[in-house]
């Protein structure tokens, strides 16, 4: 915790919490703040940046993600099994970590498959959704026991024909495009004209493919309809929507159903004004859910596969101030990081506008604002912006700026090709 220094004259440590900003951003879980500087899992960030060999650097604290996995078993009902979505983070350190909390992975590609194996996950603990599986992966999955989601005929075939060749038992789940949305998310995965899953209506013919085979039953049902959901009745709606499609697949087609995978959808408040999700408020919807549908769900696995909601807090992407300039009376910070590192936070994945995430000076968190300005990275693009017309202290060149919630969708989604960059470092710091 807070250290006491030994000057004669400076007895007194500032140490203090934050939970907001003054930019309006309510965050996850506190932050520690230590004469001024923030506190990552117990040492301050300047310690943390050298362990990560310098700036710009990504650096997670798998304390604060292990909490989230706690927050969350403790808020649903026990029959929830809780996975984690590699593609917010597949950095393997992380995934290693990651593995002794969580009952499985939802993988979206045989390379997520493969680091997850590399690091000791076994194929059988997986889910592989993804709406454009090559015959490789699935080749590859259904010899290593990974559990499919089909998403199209095309795949229900070329699985018959695989399990028909090897004389091999296969079940597979099906990923229903539901004929509802899940409303207030930042991005639609579900309800419409989608690429993803098999659209309700047309899921006989996926069933009657399916049950002409001697070798494969279907014994999996999910639906994943969107990410970056904070709407508590939007969220709640959805997983009533979804205990309601599985009931109705199930009695129309009579399938020997094990395992309902709920998908997720759950937000992060990145945003100045956005509250946190209330999981005891969430758990307690689902357990009235779960009563409701006691019956339905006896003896099968309810699951709920999560990467943004568990793994965001506990990332910050670190950058260093490079230069500070003004033009026409507007000040620009400039710094040695940016969009080739964290595309989602210049907004430039699946954002209408550019608004800000939760930024801060590392070393001057608390102190007083003095200015309104931009924050730019050194790409060649107008759209390389960190922060657009926020309020900071005074900036000085060297400083950190510390941009918050950046565990998920951070490095591995970004264009960290682009300008030939130095790639960005990334520190994990494991529970102690
Ligand atoms: C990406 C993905 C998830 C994770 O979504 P988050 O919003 O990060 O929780 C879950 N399920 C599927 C099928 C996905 O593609």
């Amino acid at each position: 915790m807070a250290k006491w220094i030994a000057f004669p004259y400076l007895s007194v440590i500032v140490m203090s919490h934050i939970t907001k900003l003054s930019s309006g951003h309510q965050l996850q879980s506190a932050h520690e703040v230590v004469n001024h500087e923030l506190v990552i899992a117990g040492e301050p960030l300047s310690k943390r940046v050298q362990e990560a060999g310098g700036t710009p650097c990504y650096m997670y604290d798998m304390t604060r993600a292990q909490q989230q996995i706690t927050a969350v078993r403790e808020a649903f009902p026990k029959q929830f099994s809780v996975f984690y979505a590699v593609k917010a983070n597949p950095n393997s350190q992380v995934l290693a970590a990651l593995q002794p909390w969580v009952d499985g992975l939802d993988v979206a590609s045989y390379g997520e498959v493969e680091t997850a194996m590399n690091v000791g996950y076994k194929p059988q603990d997986m889910g592989f959704a993804g709406p454009a599986k090559s015959q490789g992966e699935l080749n590859a999955s259904l010899e290593n026991g990974v559990f499919l989601s089909l998403e199209s005929i095309t795949e229900a075939k070329r699985i018959c024909t695989w399990a028909e060749q090897h004389q091999k038992p296969i079940e597979v789940g099906i990923r229903i495009n539901p004929s509802f949305e899940l409303r207030a998310s930042g991005m639609h995965m579900g309800g419409g004209a989608q690429v993803f899953g098999i659209d309700e209506e047309t899921l006989f013919k996926v069933v009657e493919t399916i049950n002409q085979s001697a070798w494969v039953s279907v014994t999996g049902l999910h639906i994943y309809a969107g990410s970056q959901c904070l709407q508590m009745p939007a969220l709640v709606e959805q997983f009533r929507e979804t205990f309601l499609c599985f009931s109705r697949v199930c009695e129309q087609f009579e399938l020997p159903i094990k395992r309902l995978n709920f998908g997720g959808g759950l937000g992060v408040p990145y945003f100045a004004g956005n509250v946190p999700i209330d999981l005891a408020l969430l758990g307690h919807a689902l357990h009235e859910l779960c009563a409701e549908f006691k019956d339905f769900i006896q003896h099968k696995e309810l699951i709920v596969e999560l990467g943004r909601f568990l793994m965001a807090d506990a990332g910050l992407y670190v950058s260093q101030v490079s230069d500070v300039k003004v033009s026409r009376k507007h000040t620009f910070v400039m710094t040695n990081g940016g969009m080739h590192h964290h595309l989602a936070n210049s907004g430039n994945l699946g954002q209408l506008l550019k608004k800000n995430y939760p930024v801060v000076l590392g070393q001057k968190v608390d102190c007083p604002v003095e200015q309104k300005v931009t924050i730019a990275g050194p790409l060649c693009t107008p759209l390389d912006v960190l922060a657009k017309n926020i309020e900071l202290p005074q900036v000085d060149i060297d400083d950190f700026v510390v941009i918050m919630l950046s565990g998920a969708y951070g490095l591995s989604s970004s264009p960290q090709q682009f300008l030939s960059h130095p790639s960005a470092k990334e520190l994990v710091i494991p529970v102690i």
